[in-house]
């Protein structure tokens, strides 16, 4: 996991929803792999919604090493809150998992 930047923490519902993401990977330790996967992508999805919504300015740039997504985006949804929620991912995911949406 990558270190959250420091508004992350400072706002109580980015540092809210973190602390629900890294709960949902721990609880996949020992929990049923689907019930872990459920909630941690449940939470990645409301995190990355949050940070499109109030955090736009610190989205990171498109990806410029010719990301599929990025490409598609950039086609279809120059503007959109899906592409800034695609890119907030990588605030808090690994690059590799951050893509995968
Ligand atoms: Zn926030
Ligand atoms: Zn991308």
């Amino acid at each position: 996991m990558p270190t959250p930047p420091p508004f992350m923490r400072t706002c109580p519902q980015c540092a809210e929803l973190l602390a629900g993401l890294v709960d949902a990977f721990l609880q996949g330790l020992t929990a049923p792999l689907h019930a872990e996967h459920d909630g941690a992508v449940r939470v990645q999805i409301l995190l990355a919604r949050h940070l499109a919504d109030v955090h736009p300015d610190d989205v990171p740039a498109p990806h410029s090493d010719g990301c599929p997504a990025c490409a598609r985006f950039e086609r279809l949804d120059s503007e959109g809150v899906f592409w800034r929620e695609h890119l907030a991912r990588g605030l808090f995911l690994p690059d590799e998992i951050a893509r995968l949406m």
